[in-house]
Protein backbone atom coordinates (compact mmCIF):
# COMPACT_ATOMS: atom_id res chain seq x y z
CA UNK A 1 0.00 0.00 0.00
CA UNK A 2 1.42 3.81 -0.86
CA UNK A 3 1.26 5.42 2.42
CA UNK A 4 1.75 8.69 0.75
CA UNK A 5 4.36 10.24 2.72
CA UNK A 6 7.58 9.56 0.51
CA UNK A 7 10.43 12.01 1.60
CA UNK A 8 8.53 13.10 4.75
CA UNK A 9 10.89 13.74 7.51
CA UNK A 10 10.14 11.32 10.70
CA UNK A 11 11.42 11.56 14.20
CA UNK A 12 11.44 7.95 15.75
CA UNK A 13 12.23 8.00 19.44
CA UNK A 14 13.83 5.50 21.26
CA UNK A 15 14.17 3.48 17.91
CA UNK A 16 17.25 1.29 18.45
CA UNK A 17 15.22 -1.87 18.93
CA UNK A 18 12.11 -3.06 19.86
CA UNK A 19 8.70 -0.88 19.07
CA UNK A 20 10.96 1.90 18.40
CA UNK A 21 12.60 0.20 15.40
CA UNK A 22 9.06 -1.44 14.21
CA UNK A 23 8.11 1.73 13.51
CA UNK A 24 11.17 3.30 11.95
CA UNK A 25 10.97 -0.16 9.58
CA UNK A 26 7.75 0.28 8.13
CA UNK A 27 8.17 4.35 8.09
CA UNK A 28 11.43 3.46 5.93
CA UNK A 29 9.38 1.65 3.77
CA UNK A 30 7.50 3.81 3.36
CA UNK A 31 10.15 6.40 1.93
CA UNK A 32 10.42 8.39 4.56
CA UNK A 33 13.60 10.12 5.39
CA UNK A 34 14.83 9.38 9.47
CA UNK A 35 16.29 10.74 12.25
CA UNK A 36 16.32 7.84 14.92
CA UNK A 37 17.77 8.12 18.44
CA UNK A 38 18.65 5.91 21.60
CA UNK A 39 21.60 6.64 24.24
CA UNK A 40 23.76 4.45 23.24
CA UNK A 41 25.68 4.98 20.39
CA UNK A 42 26.84 1.13 18.77
CA UNK A 43 23.22 0.10 19.26
CA UNK A 44 22.20 2.80 17.54
CA UNK A 45 24.60 2.74 14.64
CA UNK A 46 23.56 -1.01 14.01
CA UNK A 47 19.63 -0.33 13.87
CA UNK A 48 21.31 2.73 11.07
CA UNK A 49 22.69 0.53 8.96
CA UNK A 50 19.23 -2.02 9.19
CA UNK A 51 17.14 1.25 8.23
CA UNK A 52 19.66 2.42 5.32
CA UNK A 53 19.68 -1.45 4.15
CA UNK A 54 16.22 -0.64 3.55
CA UNK A 55 16.96 1.99 1.73
CA UNK A 56 16.21 5.10 3.78
CA UNK A 57 18.16 8.05 4.78
CA UNK A 58 18.81 8.13 8.40
CA UNK A 59 19.98 10.52 10.64
CA UNK A 60 21.48 8.95 14.24
CA UNK A 61 20.96 11.20 17.65
CA UNK A 62 22.70 9.44 20.11
CA UNK A 63 21.21 11.03 23.57
CA UNK A 64 18.38 10.77 26.46
CA UNK A 65 15.09 11.51 24.86
CA UNK A 66 14.00 12.23 28.20
CA UNK A 67 16.79 15.29 28.75
CA UNK A 68 16.05 18.70 27.11
CA UNK A 69 19.66 19.09 25.80
CA UNK A 70 18.71 15.55 24.23
CA UNK A 71 15.24 16.42 22.61
CA UNK A 72 17.24 19.71 21.05
CA UNK A 73 19.58 17.67 19.03
CA UNK A 74 17.31 15.42 17.83
CA UNK A 75 14.69 18.09 16.73
CA UNK A 76 17.59 20.26 15.74
CA UNK A 77 18.85 16.65 12.92
CA UNK A 78 14.93 16.77 11.98
CA UNK A 79 14.58 20.51 11.02
CA UNK A 80 11.27 19.96 10.07
CA UNK A 81 9.41 17.40 11.73
CA UNK A 82 6.41 16.14 9.45
CA UNK A 83 6.05 12.85 11.69
CA UNK A 84 6.88 12.47 15.58
CA UNK A 85 6.90 8.91 17.08
CA UNK A 86 6.71 9.48 20.71
CA UNK A 87 8.19 6.59 22.30
CA UNK A 88 11.03 6.23 25.49
CA UNK A 89 12.09 3.40 27.88
CA UNK A 90 9.64 2.15 30.53
CA UNK A 91 9.48 2.20 34.29
CA UNK A 92 11.12 -0.86 36.10
CA UNK A 93 8.92 -4.13 37.19
CA UNK A 94 8.65 -2.51 40.61
CA UNK A 95 6.20 -3.00 43.63
CA UNK A 96 4.72 0.49 44.18
CA UNK A 97 5.52 0.24 47.82
CA UNK A 98 9.25 0.48 46.52
CA UNK A 99 9.14 3.29 44.30
CA UNK A 100 10.98 5.81 45.74
CA UNK A 101 10.25 10.09 45.17
CA UNK A 102 12.87 9.78 42.18
CA UNK A 103 11.56 6.94 40.53
CA UNK A 104 8.63 8.44 40.43
CA UNK A 105 9.32 11.54 39.12
CA UNK A 106 11.13 9.47 36.47
CA UNK A 107 8.72 7.97 35.71
CA UNK A 108 6.34 10.67 34.93
CA UNK A 109 9.25 12.52 33.13
CA UNK A 110 10.04 9.64 30.55
CA UNK A 111 6.70 8.55 29.60
CA UNK A 112 3.94 11.97 30.18
CA UNK A 113 6.22 15.42 30.31
CA UNK A 114 8.57 14.00 27.12
CA UNK A 115 6.40 13.15 25.18
CA UNK A 116 4.22 16.61 26.06
CA UNK A 117 7.72 18.63 25.39
CA UNK A 118 8.33 17.39 21.89
CA UNK A 119 4.81 18.02 20.80
CA UNK A 120 4.86 21.19 21.92
CA UNK A 121 8.32 21.74 20.05
CA UNK A 122 6.90 20.32 16.67
CA UNK A 123 3.10 21.25 16.53
CA UNK A 124 3.33 24.52 15.63
CA UNK A 125 5.42 23.93 12.13
CA UNK A 126 3.47 21.09 11.77
CA UNK A 127 0.11 23.60 11.55
CA UNK A 128 2.11 26.05 9.62
CA UNK A 129 2.83 23.24 6.44
CA UNK A 130 -0.67 21.66 6.92
CA UNK A 131 0.84 18.30 7.55
CA UNK A 132 1.39 16.12 11.01
CA UNK A 133 1.12 12.99 12.28
CA UNK A 134 2.01 12.38 16.01
CA UNK A 135 1.74 8.80 17.53
CA UNK A 136 2.41 8.24 21.18
CA UNK A 137 3.38 4.68 22.12
CA UNK A 138 1.65 4.13 25.59
CA UNK A 139 0.18 1.26 26.97
CA UNK A 140 -2.35 -1.08 27.30
CA UNK A 141 -1.12 -0.52 30.82
CA UNK A 142 -3.59 2.65 30.90
CA UNK A 143 -6.49 0.39 30.41
CA UNK A 144 -5.42 -2.94 32.03
CA UNK A 145 -3.56 -2.84 35.59
CA UNK A 146 -0.29 -4.74 35.23
CA UNK A 147 1.60 -6.17 37.72
CA UNK A 148 4.32 -3.96 38.79
CA UNK A 149 3.87 -1.52 35.88
CA UNK A 150 1.32 0.93 38.19
CA UNK A 151 4.03 4.19 37.78
CA UNK A 152 4.02 3.16 33.94
CA UNK A 153 -0.17 3.14 33.84
CA UNK A 154 -0.06 6.20 35.54
CA UNK A 155 2.39 8.42 33.73
CA UNK A 156 0.77 7.18 30.30
CA UNK A 157 -2.70 7.59 31.43
CA UNK A 158 -2.06 11.44 32.34
CA UNK A 159 -0.52 12.06 28.73
CA UNK A 160 -3.68 10.33 27.28
CA UNK A 161 -5.70 12.65 28.81
CA UNK A 162 -3.43 15.87 28.31
CA UNK A 163 -3.51 15.18 24.55
CA UNK A 164 -6.96 14.37 24.85
CA UNK A 165 -7.78 17.93 24.29
CA UNK A 166 -4.56 18.75 22.91
CA UNK A 167 -5.13 16.79 19.67
CA UNK A 168 -8.33 18.38 18.93
CA UNK A 169 -6.68 21.84 18.48
CA UNK A 170 -4.73 20.76 15.58
CA UNK A 171 -7.35 18.23 13.67
CA UNK A 172 -8.71 20.95 11.50
CA UNK A 173 -4.97 21.80 9.87
CA UNK A 174 -4.62 18.01 9.18
CA UNK A 175 -2.33 16.85 12.06
CA UNK A 176 -3.18 14.05 14.07
CA UNK A 177 -2.35 12.98 17.40
CA UNK A 178 -2.78 9.33 18.63
CA UNK A 179 -1.52 6.81 20.62
CA UNK A 180 -0.70 3.22 20.35
CA UNK A 181 -1.53 0.75 23.62
CA UNK A 182 1.15 -2.39 23.57
CA UNK A 183 -0.08 -5.65 24.75
CA UNK A 184 2.48 -7.56 24.96
CA UNK A 185 5.05 -7.37 22.23
CA UNK A 186 8.21 -9.37 22.11
CA UNK A 187 11.07 -7.22 22.65
CA UNK A 188 13.85 -6.87 25.00
CA UNK A 189 11.36 -5.20 27.13
CA UNK A 190 9.08 -7.86 27.34
CA UNK A 191 11.69 -10.69 28.05
CA UNK A 192 13.19 -8.30 31.43
CA UNK A 193 9.48 -8.12 32.50
CA UNK A 194 8.94 -11.91 32.15
CA UNK A 195 12.54 -12.55 34.26
CA UNK A 196 11.04 -10.30 36.77
CA UNK A 197 7.62 -12.47 36.92
CA UNK A 198 9.51 -15.34 36.74
CA UNK A 199 11.67 -15.22 39.53
CA UNK A 200 8.55 -13.98 41.68
CA UNK A 201 6.76 -17.10 41.04
CA UNK A 202 9.49 -19.32 41.30
CA UNK A 203 9.23 -20.57 37.92
CA UNK A 204 11.59 -20.70 34.64
CA UNK A 205 11.07 -17.88 31.93
CA UNK A 206 10.43 -20.36 29.90
CA UNK A 207 7.67 -21.59 31.88
CA UNK A 208 6.83 -17.71 32.62
CA UNK A 209 6.49 -17.00 28.75
CA UNK A 210 4.29 -20.31 28.14
CA UNK A 211 1.99 -18.62 30.48
CA UNK A 212 1.84 -15.39 29.42
CA UNK A 213 1.27 -16.18 25.73
CA UNK A 214 -1.41 -18.97 26.46
CA UNK A 215 -3.39 -16.22 28.27
CA UNK A 216 -3.42 -14.39 25.12
CA UNK A 217 -6.14 -14.72 22.25
CA UNK A 218 -4.01 -14.93 19.53
CA UNK A 219 -2.34 -17.54 21.45
CA UNK A 220 1.35 -15.75 20.94
CA UNK A 221 3.15 -12.35 21.64
CA UNK A 222 3.15 -9.59 18.87
CA UNK A 223 5.86 -8.63 17.02
CA UNK A 224 7.48 -5.08 16.42
CA UNK A 225 7.02 -4.99 12.73
CA UNK A 226 3.05 -5.57 13.62
CA UNK A 227 3.53 -2.57 15.63
CA UNK A 228 5.35 -0.82 13.03
CA UNK A 229 2.58 -1.64 10.20
CA UNK A 230 -0.22 0.52 12.58
CA UNK A 231 2.20 3.40 13.52
CA UNK A 232 2.38 3.50 9.58
CA UNK A 233 -0.83 3.92 8.86
CA UNK A 234 -1.68 6.61 11.57
CA UNK A 235 1.40 8.37 10.03
CA UNK A 236 -0.17 7.82 6.47
CA UNK A 237 -1.70 11.16 4.41
CA UNK A 238 -4.90 9.09 4.03
CA UNK A 239 -5.21 8.96 7.88
CA UNK A 240 -5.66 12.59 8.17
CA UNK A 241 -9.45 12.32 9.37
CA UNK A 242 -8.22 10.03 12.44
CA UNK A 243 -6.85 11.48 15.56
CA UNK A 244 -7.69 11.62 19.31
CA UNK A 245 -7.62 8.01 19.25
CA UNK A 246 -6.14 5.11 21.42
CA UNK A 247 -5.08 2.08 19.48
CA UNK A 248 -4.83 -1.70 20.98
CA UNK A 249 -2.34 -3.82 19.60
CA UNK A 250 -2.91 -6.84 22.07
CA UNK A 251 -3.79 -9.95 20.27
CA UNK A 252 -6.96 -9.55 22.00
CA UNK A 253 -5.95 -9.88 25.54
CA UNK A 254 -8.17 -7.11 26.95
CA UNK A 255 -11.31 -8.37 27.25
CA UNK A 256 -13.94 -5.96 26.31
CA UNK A 257 -16.31 -4.75 23.75
CA UNK A 258 -15.48 -0.72 23.13
P1 LIG B 1 12.81 -2.05 24.47
O1 LIG B 1 13.47 -2.05 25.78
O2 LIG B 1 12.86 -3.25 23.63
O3 LIG B 1 13.35 -0.82 23.59
C1 LIG B 1 13.43 0.46 24.16
C2 LIG B 1 14.17 1.40 23.22
O4 LIG B 1 14.22 2.67 23.87
C3 LIG B 1 15.61 1.01 22.97
O5 LIG B 1 15.94 1.36 21.66
C4 LIG B 1 16.38 1.87 23.97
O6 LIG B 1 17.70 2.11 23.58
C5 LIG B 1 15.55 3.14 23.93
N1 LIG B 1 15.63 4.01 25.09
C6 LIG B 1 15.37 3.68 26.39
N2 LIG B 1 15.50 4.76 27.16
C7 LIG B 1 15.84 5.80 26.36
C8 LIG B 1 16.10 7.17 26.58
N3 LIG B 1 16.03 7.71 27.79
N4 LIG B 1 16.41 7.95 25.52
C9 LIG B 1 16.49 7.42 24.28
N5 LIG B 1 16.24 6.13 24.02
C10 LIG B 1 15.93 5.33 25.03
O7 LIG B 1 11.30 -1.64 24.78
P2 LIG B 1 9.97 -1.85 23.91
O8 LIG B 1 9.35 -3.13 24.32
O9 LIG B 1 10.23 -1.58 22.49
O10 LIG B 1 9.03 -0.74 24.54
C11 LIG B 1 8.89 0.56 24.02
C12 LIG B 1 7.92 1.31 24.91
O11 LIG B 1 6.65 0.65 24.90
C13 LIG B 1 8.37 1.35 26.38
O12 LIG B 1 8.04 2.59 26.94
C14 LIG B 1 7.56 0.24 27.01
O13 LIG B 1 7.37 0.43 28.38
C15 LIG B 1 6.27 0.34 26.22
N6 LIG B 1 5.51 -0.92 26.25
C16 LIG B 1 6.02 -2.04 25.71
C17 LIG B 1 5.28 -3.22 25.77
C18 LIG B 1 5.77 -4.51 25.18
O14 LIG B 1 5.03 -5.50 25.20
N7 LIG B 1 6.98 -4.58 24.63
C19 LIG B 1 4.01 -3.22 26.38
C20 LIG B 1 3.54 -2.04 26.92
C21 LIG B 1 4.29 -0.89 26.85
Amino acid sequence: MDLGIEGRTAVVCASSRGLGKGCAEALAKAGCRLVINARNEASLEEAASDLRRLGADVTTVAADISSREGQERVLAAAKAVDILINNNGGPPRRGFRELTRDDMLKGVTQNMVTPIELIQAVADGMVERGFGRIVNITSLSVLMPIPGLDLSSGARAGLTAFLAGVCREFASHNVTVNNILPGKMDTDRLRAGLSWQAKKAGISEDEAAKREAAAIPAGRFGTPEEFGQLAAFLCSANAGYITGQNFRVDGGLLPTAF
